[in-house]
């Protein structure tokens, strides 16, 4: 993975422009706003929270085990 300076949303790859109000970070990876917002209303009804939930499998989860 790119050490990248300027962070993408690891959900839908939005630029990080150095606001932590715009998102949150865990462990590294950055959340825009809006999926942030998606993820705290999210329930398993959702296809999106399949999406996410692969998403933080192929990523965080990785990261966190390895
Ligand atoms: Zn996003």
């Amino acid at each position: 993975m790119p050490n990248c300076k300027l962070p993408q949303c690891f959900l839908c790859g939005k630029i990080y422009r150095g606001n932590l109000e715009e998102g949150i970070i865990i462990r590294g990876y950055y959340i825009c706003e809006s999926c942030e917002e998606k993820i705290m209303k999210i329930t398993v009804n959702d296809s999106y929270y399949y999406k996410v939930v692969d998403r933080f499998k192929e990523t965080i989860w990785k990261d966190i085990v390895v």
